[in-house]
């Protein structure tokens, strides 16, 4: 039986969106797939408050980090730990040689300006990364203040994001915030099928890119652009998701994108009281709690397997915790396509079901 999918990622999608998926094949040098990858184009610029460079990459969101590294790293990368996700940025900067130093701080905490600019004042850095919802955690860390230091005191250095966990789901002003690169994956708060990757990528990361070497080739920012400007990509894209991501920005937009991040401030202002009431939070600084994700403390000492396992005789799936939190926490998302009817059902549930 299939779930109703509270887990960050895949999230569950509507059936509107699951059909977009079913249409006849078109050639990806025809002028019908210039067309709806142009039209994808501009609704994502819309929702992301930018005049960036859009690229959509047929790959999952890991694909575009090591793409985004490869093209932007040249000295030294600065990089954010402070959790599962935001380890894998240095995880993959090292697999592919580059140099890194890393702030880590302990899972629950978020990463702050203060912190990045001690680091980035040592010099030598052209880069730094940061995650900017650490979903292992539930942690939504500063990325607009972190920029804005980093764009005030060390002009030079590249401000790359991962926003996989959180983009459509809270706002992103990538222009006014000064974000180099932005990605995020389908599979998240899209809530789409996973497989697609879309990136925002400014002047000054696609000018680095230019004199980056052993970039590799399948993310090499100037061969994207090189099609891009022609609304098509260099390999054969997934057309099918393409085609169901445009019916997914109609939605967004018909719903209309701030009101879509209302609903999903509003979906975590409701978990997290429920979390409260029954558990407590695994954020203790509140400022940094997710919009689309709530990591739960186990303070009852529940078993997470045998919860889930009543859930999907129900229905239901949520996470359980991350790694060394597993049974330690457990994880309720809320992002997407999901409704607040959906997460009162879901709660509803658990406490029948743990008879709270
Ligand atoms: C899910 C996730 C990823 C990895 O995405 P894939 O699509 O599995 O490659 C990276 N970063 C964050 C914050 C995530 O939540």
């Amino acid at each position: 039986m299939y779930k109703k999918l509270f887990i960050p990622g895949p999230t569950h999608v509507v059936d509107e969106v699951l059909e977009a998926m079913a249409i006849p094949m078109i050639g990806h040098r025809d002028s019908l797939y210039s067309d709806m990858h142009g039209e994808v184009v501009e609704k994502l610029k819309k929702m992301l408050y930018t005049d960036n460079r859009i690229y959509l990459s047929t790959s999952s969101s890991t694909g575009m980090m090591e793409g985004a590294i490869r093209n932007c790293v040249q000295t030294k990368a600065l990089m954010t730990d402070c959790g599962a996700f935001s380890k894998r940025w240095a995880q993959i900067a090292t697999a592919n040689g580059k140099e890194t130093e890393v702030i880590k701080v302990e899972m629950g905490e978020a990463i702050t300006p203060e912190m990045v600019d001690e680091k980035l004042a040592q010099g030598g850095f052209d880069s730094v990364f940061i995650t900017h919802n650490e979903t292992s955690t539930g942690v939504t860390n500063p990325l607009k203040e972190i920029a804005a230091l980093v764009k005030e005191k060390y002009p030079d250095v590249l401000v790359l994001v991962d926003a996989v966990s959180i983009m459509s789901g809270a706002e992103i002003r990538v222009d006014d915030w000064d974000l180099d690169v932005v990605l995020a994956g389908t599979q998240k708060a899209f809530a789409l099928p996973p497989g697609l990757c879309v990136i925002a990528v400014s002047d000054a990361a696609f000018e680095r890119s230019k004199t980056t070497e052993n970039k590799g080739y399948y993310f090499d920012f100037v061969a994207l652009e090189g099609k891009a400007v022609k609304s098509q990509t260099p390999a054969t894209p997934a057309l099918s998701l393409i085609n169901a991501l445009n019916v997914q920005m109609d939605r967004i937009i018909k719903e209309g994108v701030e009101n879509r991040f209302t609903r999903h401030a509003e979906m975590a202002k409701y978990v997290q009281d429920w979390a409260k009431e029954y558990f407590a939070l695994y954020v203790n600084d509140e400022k940094y709690l997710s919009p689309t994700i709530t990591n739960i403390k186990n303070t009852r000492g529940i078993s997470v397997a045998d919860l889930n396992k009543e859930l999907a005789k129900r229905g239901a799936m949520l996470s359980n915790g991350y790694g060394a939190l597993k049974e330690k926490s457990f994880r309720i998302a809320h992002m997407g396509d999901l409704q607040m009817e959906d997460l009162k059902w879901l709660t509803g549930q658990i406490e029948d079901i743990l008879e709270l």
